[in-house]
């Protein structure tokens, strides 16, 4: 699924052939979100940091300061984790996520 260095990393220094990888596969990694907020309680109780956008785009309104505990909107305190680390767990409307498709390839 994620490509292998390209010709137009070989003029690079190792250094930063390796940097301009590494930021490519990041952003593979990302668009594989499709930011449902199924993963931030978006068909339960959500987070109270949880914005849908009116195209129906969930956004984080606290995204640089996530990982840490909050509440939900009814109240509840958890603590938001990277994705990553939940990916071997589950959650309502988890069979949609791109992450746990991308994970399971
Ligand atoms: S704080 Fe965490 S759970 Fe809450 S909206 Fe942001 S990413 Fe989602
Ligand atoms: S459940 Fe998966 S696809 Fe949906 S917002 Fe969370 S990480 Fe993105």
């Amino acid at each position: 699924m994620f490509s292998a260095p390209g010709p137009e990393d070989a003029a690079l220094s190792d250094e930063q052939g390796y940097a301009r990888w590494l930021s490519a596969r990041q952003g593979d990694w990302e668009s594989l979100c499709r930011h449902c907020g199924a993963c931030c309680g978006a068909l339960e109780d959500p987070c109270q940091h949880l914005f849908m956008t009116p195209e129906g785009r969930s956004c984080c309104l606290v995204y640089p300061a996530r990982i840490g505990p909050h509440r939900t909107v009814a109240g509840k305190l958890f603590t938001c984790v990277h994705v990553r680390q939940k990916l071997g767990t589950s959650w309502p409307g988890d069979e949609h996520c791109g992450y746990k498709k991308g994970a399971a390839l």
